[in-house]
């Protein structure tokens, strides 16, 4: 735990979906060091938000976990009710959760289609909807921030790169990005900040099989030019970045944090 003095999220209220395991773990993780009191959301593994919360808890900071399908409003509405009445408000919205369920697409049936755009693309809506709506009603709050609320949806390169065999999850994530930036037009009024974070590959359970091998992470590494496959930490620490003032006025923008898989490796010994 960081000292008070130095920590940038001090006294900020943060909510971080589907942090039971991978990138959110390692964002409410981070954002804690930084002083947030986090929530600490999970659809089906109230035994790996405990852990993370208890993770927290034992080096000095504030969290709780609450379970709630983000794809689901009654359940979204309950999520922040009881954020509320844990701690007062929200600052943070991490917009986390998100799965893939892939396969070629002429097989793909409609129930695949249909969960991941649920999940990671309506589950983002139904949050910052309720997050916006709490901003707006407290307004910016200037010992805590400059700003009234931040969101910051967790994207993917797939919100620019095509992908093959994914077309659910690609196409999720591209609404993702006018998502955020629509919303981003239209909050800046009342001094909410929106911004994405486009991950490349980071090891967490949603790709194991991509990296758990020698030989399947040398393929990924194939398409990674900084040479190595990234961790929970790396996108923790610009969630942070992103949340804190330091980034006051970055609005509306996409900060990929991929190691440059968006350079189009293939191209480097090609011109
Ligand atoms: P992960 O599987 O560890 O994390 C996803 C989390 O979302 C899990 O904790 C899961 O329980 C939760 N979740 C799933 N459905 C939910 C629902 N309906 N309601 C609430 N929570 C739900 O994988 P991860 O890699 O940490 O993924 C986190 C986010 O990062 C996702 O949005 C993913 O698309 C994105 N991302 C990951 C990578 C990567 O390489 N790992 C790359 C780009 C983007």
């Amino acid at each position: 735990m960081k000292n008070n003095a130095t920590q940038r999220l001090k006294g900020q209220a943060a909510l971080v979906t589907g942090s039971s395991s991978g990138i959110g773990a390692g964002v409410a993780k981070a954002m804690a060091r930084e002083g947030a009191k986090v929530v600490v959301n999970y659809s089906k593994s109230p035994e790996g938000a405990e852990k993370v919360v208890q993770e927290i808890r034992d080096s000095g900071g504030t969290a709780l976990a609450i379970g709630a399908d983000v794809s689901q409003e009654d359940q979204v509405l309950r999520l922040f009710e009881r954020m509320y009445e844990a701690y007062g408000t929200i600052d943070i919205l991490v917009n986390n959760a998100g799965l893939q369920k892939d396969a070629a697409f002429v097989d793909m049936t409609l129930a695949d289609w249909q969960l991941v755009l649920d999940i990671n693309l309506t589950g983002q809506f139904l949050c910052a909807r309720q997050a916006a709506r709490e901003f707006i009603r407290r307004g910016v709050v200037p010992e805590r921030s400059r700003a009234a609320g931040k969101i910051i949806c967790m994207s993917s390169v797939h919100e620019v790169i095509p992908w093959a065999g994914h077309v659910n999850y690609a196409a999720s994530k591209g609404g993702v990005m006018l998502l955020m930036k629509s919303i981003a037009q239209e909050l800046a009024r009342h001094k909410i900040r929106v911004n994405s974070i486009g991950p490349g590959a980071i090891k967490t359970p949603i790709n194991n099989e991509a990296w758990e091998t020698p030989e399947a992470e040398k393929k990924l590494l194939a398409l990674i030019p900084y040479g190595r496959v990234g961790e929970p930490t790396d996108i923790g620490d610009v969630a942070v970045w992103l949340a804190s003032d330091e980034s006051d006025y970055v609005h509306g923008t996409t900060l990929f944090v991929d190691g440059g898989m968006t350079l189009y490796p293939g191209f480097a010994e090609n011109g």
